[in-house]
């Protein structure tokens, strides 16, 4: 009990104190942050930490994103609740929950098979039931449920994966890492009657995006 109220608190004080000072606004974005057990995606030496404002390593030389990052990058796919989201970039399972919350379905793709298992299991434990998983390459996208109406790569690209372009929706929007390999630019592309149109969301860091439309390994 008390470790539960511990966190409750953890969670609150991560939203009041690193996401809204930094111009975080989408309540429901908010609120997701502030409801879902963030410790439950780290291993236990680490879950002290849950909570803190920076990334976490998951193993496989992998990392959970900083929750500000998450946040932002949430927050600018503009959910509404009806959306197909497609994730790439699974890793903890961490931002799929938020997506989770947010959306209507959300289909990720984890390229380390040991990495979707364990997000496929936490995400059970805490009853999620409209998340489809698939361990591949995601920069090929999973072209079996295109269109998606959002897509949110969790990696760092050296450009924007074509296949990831085409399996946007009308109305669609794409956010991803993109530039060298240890910083990037976030970037937003909004699909509009076949036209793409760029927003630069400002500079981040992120493991690189591994596969044939990403790094080489
Ligand atoms: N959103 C995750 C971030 C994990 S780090 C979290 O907060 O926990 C990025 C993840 O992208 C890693 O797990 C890495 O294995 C995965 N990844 C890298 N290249 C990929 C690819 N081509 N397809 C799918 N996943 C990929």
């Amino acid at each position: 009990m008390a470790r539960k109220l511990d966190y409750r608190l953890a969670r609150e004080k991560m939203v009041k104190s690193q996401l809204i000072p930094r111009g975080i606004k989408d309540l429901k974005v908010l609120e997701a942050m502030e409801k879902i057990p963030r410790d439950r995606f780290v291993e236990e030496a680490l879950v002290g930490e849950a909570y803190n404002d920076h990334p976490l390593p998951i193993g496989h030389n992998q990392t959970i994103s900083q929750p500000y990052i998450v946040a932002l990058m949430t927050e600018a796919l503009a959910l509404k609740g009806d959306e197909k989201v497609l994730e790439i970039g699974t890793g903890s399972g961490y931002q799929t929950a938020i997506l989770a919350e947010l959306a209507y379905k959300v289909y990720t793709v984890e390229r380390i098979r040991a990495l979707m298992i364990g997000a496929r299991s936490i995400l059970a434990q805490l009853n999620y039931n409209n998340i489809l998983f698939k361990a591949f390459d995601g920069t090929l996208g999973w072209k079996e449920y295109e269109p998606y109406d959002a897509i949110i790569v969790t990696a760092g690209s050296p450009k924007l994966p074509q296949p990831l372009l085409d399996q946007l929706a009308e109305g669609g929007r794409l956010i991803i890492p993109t530039g060298g390999r240890s910083t990037q630019e976030l970037i937003k592309v909004t699909k509009r009657r076949g036209n793409y149109i760029h927003k630069n969301l400002g500079g981040c860091r992120f493991v690189n995006l591994i596969g044939v439309h990403g790094w080489n390994e």
